[in-house]
């Protein structure tokens, strides 16, 4: 069995509902299990910031799937959520990076893991910090708790839970 995380991200409405339908279609495929769920995260565009504020969670999963084809799962749930890719980092219905996959350190044309972006995003280390604070970055020699740490106080500010992991329990 494989570890791995996965950060979710969405900026347009019904955001809690693609988060749930992201959810609800990775734990249907039969190789996939979930096992953690963050508490969600408002948080404020980056990058490209004129479009609307995101919702961001990460989920750590157990998996029978290798890698990349845990990444085609991946692509295909944004697909079936009707994700568009029109601007580079623009409005999406939903997002799923693969952050972690085991010890793997990795970079091929369609698959870089850990996640290149990952540390400078408080967007992803808030969340992650939530499941594996102690979790050690493969490559980086960092805990996500150290990366956080590091983080500027300017990149965490506006990061602000939305929805405990707790009240998620039904
Ligand atoms: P970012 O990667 O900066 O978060 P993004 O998520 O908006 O940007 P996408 O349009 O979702 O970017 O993905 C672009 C490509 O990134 C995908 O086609 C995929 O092949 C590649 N990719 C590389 N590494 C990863 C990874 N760890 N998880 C998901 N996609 C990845
Ligand atoms: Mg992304
Ligand atoms: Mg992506």
């Amino acid at each position: 069995m494989n570890k791995a995380f996965i950060a979710l991200g969405t900026n347009i409405e019904p955001r809690k509902d693609y988060l749930d339908q992201a959810i609800q279609l990775l734990s249907k495929v039969k190789d996939i299990q979930i096992i953690q769920k963050s508490s969600i995260y408002q948080t404020p565009p980056v990058g490209y910031t004129d479009q609307a504020d995101f919702l961001n969670m990460v989920l750590e999963i157990s998996t029978w799937l290798p890698s990349e084809k845990l990444l085609d799962k991946c692509q295909e749930v944004e697909n079936e959520l009707g994700r568009k890719r029109i601007i580079r980092f623009g409005p999406r219905t939903i997002d799923l990076d693969i952050l972690v996959y085991n010890e793997e350190n990795k970079k091929t044309e369609r698959l870089t893991i850990p996640h290149p972006r990952m540390r400078q995003r408080g967007f992803v280390l808030v969340p992650l910090n939530e499941l594996a604070p102690e979790l050690l970055l493969p490559g980086l020699g960092k805990t996500v708790n150290q990366l956080l740490n590091d983080l500027p106080e300017q990149d965490k500010k506006d990061i602000s839970k939305w929805k405990t992991a707790e009240s998620e329990e039904e």
